[in-house]
């Protein structure tokens, strides 16, 4: 046989592909993050993947890389400027809102989502041009427990997971009490640093983007920067502590980052960023924070909020960095091999009537001689292999074989399904 291209496409630049058996731990990571949230009442929530770029350049920020230099942009046949989604919050706010969802009167309103995200940026080793998050948004309260409890519910599952090598920054950016003292003492400092035009721009733009900046040339010249947490009012101060607190009562470690930052008008107070170890230099696994202007910068009404996005595809690269193997159950537990045709009828019926009983079971499609039959039951990861051939059937039985121990021994045909479902415990 001569060997052909398989094909003429590949998947675009900064892509990659979810195939099995990998494809398993990714859909494990994702259900490991929503498990937590699902328990503590979080409602799933399902957007489009695009949505109108104002929506973005708005709820996301003028000034951030996220809309300036990564957004995807389109424009309709029908002259609509949209943008593949590069994150979920905006979006989740907008559908709340759209469904009035705050006006139940039952705030906050908890809502969970898993998706793809895309963002234009330099493909590399955990950065993507599509990627996949999971996210948790409480929406319309102002509660330090509702900060504490997202905190707390992700790094339960990143414990689920087993990770042990992740830590959590910490850090609180006041509010519209105290913020603008400390953005104006901010400008003022950094204007007196040797820095380059585009972050010269960012001081009067979003200063405290620049304590951001991960270039050891300005790193070096922030010492000695004035710090928010030096300038929170007495409010952000007793509500930080508060977060603090419950975060240590819950046994959470967490690591105060005065230099983290989302350096928006309308993310307030709270921030935080898990990091992982093992990443090298593209070690955020997921961040989140309060949002307590964002409503109102997408036209709804006040809803102080707070959320988090987790990156699955970090945490997955985290798990390979810690040698972490998901125990995951096999997707077949009992593979069927017919020998000859009127085999292939009765033991295609019992592979039907075994899954509708929840026996996950695979069949020896493709009419495959016994060698090679049993070659794919084992390979399936099947415990047991049915075989059957014309004298079973005379005899009205089928073989079940332990693929384990190898044994083998006759079991009547009616009986299959319950002596499987018991052997399943
Ligand atoms: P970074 O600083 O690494 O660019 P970010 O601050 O842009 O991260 P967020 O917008 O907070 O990231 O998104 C939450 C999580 O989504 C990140 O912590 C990361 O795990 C994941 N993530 C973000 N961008 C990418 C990407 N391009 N490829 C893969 N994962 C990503
Ligand atoms: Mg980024």
């Amino acid at each position: 046989m001569t060997k052909v291209s398989v094909s003429t496409f590949k998947a675009p630049k900064g892509t990659y592909d979810l195939t099995p058996p990998d494809s398993a731990v990714y859909l494990a990571v994702r259900e490991a993050i929503a498990a937590p949230v699902r328990r503590a009442g979080y409602g799933y929530i399902e957007t489009p993947g695009f949505e109108q770029v104002e929506l973005f350049s708005r709820g996301v920020g003028e000034s951030t890389d996220i809309v300036t230099k990564e957004m995807y942009t389109l424009t309709t046949r029908g002259g609509d400027q949209l943008a593949l989604r590069p994150e979920g919050t905006a979006s989740v706010l907008r559908a709340a809102l759209e469904a009035n969802l705050h006006k139940g009167g039952n705030l906050p309103v908890k809502l969970w989502y898993s998706g793809s995200y895309y963002r234009y940026e330099r493909p590399q080793a955990g950065r993507y041009r599509h990627f996949s998050q999971v996210g948790a948004e409480a929406i319309g309260a102002e509660d330090p427990a509702l900060d504490a409890e997202l905190i707390i519910l992700a790094v339960d599952a990143y414990k689920s997971l087993g990770l042990r090598n992740f830590r959590l920054l910490l850090n609180s950016l006041g509010d519209k009490e105290c913020r603008p003292a400390y953005r104006a003492a901010l400008q003022d400092f950094l204007r007196g640093l040797d820095l380059d035009e585009d972050t010269r721009r960012r001081i009067d733009i979003n200063p405290l983007r620049v304590l951001d900046d991960k270039r050891e040339s300005v790193q070096q010249q922030l010492v000695g920067a004035p710090m928010l947490r030096d300038h929170l009012c007495e409010a952000c101060k007793a509500y930080h502590e508060q977060v603090r607190e419950l975060l240590t009562a819950a046994g959470v470690a967490f690591e105060d980052d005065p230099k983290l930052v989302r350096g928006l008008d309308y993310y307030t107070r709270t921030t935080f960023e898990f990091v992982h170890d093992g990443l090298g230099s593209q070690s955020a696994v997921g961040g989140g924070g309060r949002y307590d202007g964002l409503s109102e910068m997408i036209g709804g009404p006040a809803l102080p909020s707070v959320g988090w996005a987790l990156g699955v595809d970090r945490t997955v690269l985290a798990l390979k960095a810690e040698g972490i193997e998901l125990e995951l159950p096999a997707p077949t537990q009992v593979f069927a091999v017919p020998l000859g045709e009127e085999a292939r009828t009765k033991l295609f019926g019992l592979v039907t009537e075994l899954r509708r009983a929840g026996v996950a079971t695979d069949f020896a499609f493709g009419g495959k001689g016994l060698k090679n039959a049993m070659k794919s039951a084992n390979r399936s990861g099947a415990r047991y292999a049915l075989v059957a051939g014309e004298r079973d059937l005379a005899d009205g039985v089928v073989q079940l074989k332990d693929l384990e121990s190898g044994e083998q021994r006759p079991v009547a045909f009616d009986t299959v399904v319950s002596e499987l479902l018991a052997a399943q415990g």
